[in-house]
């Protein structure tokens, strides 16, 4: 499942839950693979503090799952 696509709302990086249980951050410059919801928040934020743009409703996707699943990726979930 992808949170956001490259372009999509002038998106500079791509976001998807992996299939190892955590989360994936790609844009041109690196791929991280990301454990938990509030690392990748960080890690977003650091993307918007070097120009990059990140849609406000990625953060709010993010957010809205820590507050009702947790850090973690739902394994019964992963299906993407
Ligand atoms: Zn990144």
């Amino acid at each position: 499942m992808s949170y956001v696509r490259w372009g999509s709302d002038g998106s500079h990086v791509y976001v998807y839950a992996n299939c190892s249980g955590g989360f994936t951050c790609a844009c041109s410059k690196e791929t991280s693979n990301i454990a938990t919801r509030t690392e990748m928040i960080n890690h977003l934020r650091e993307h918007v503090k070097q120009g990059d743009k990140v849609p406000l409703r990625v953060f709010k996707a993010f957010l809205w799952e820590r507050r009702n699943f947790g850090e973690k990726q739902d394994p019964g979930n992963s299906i993407s």
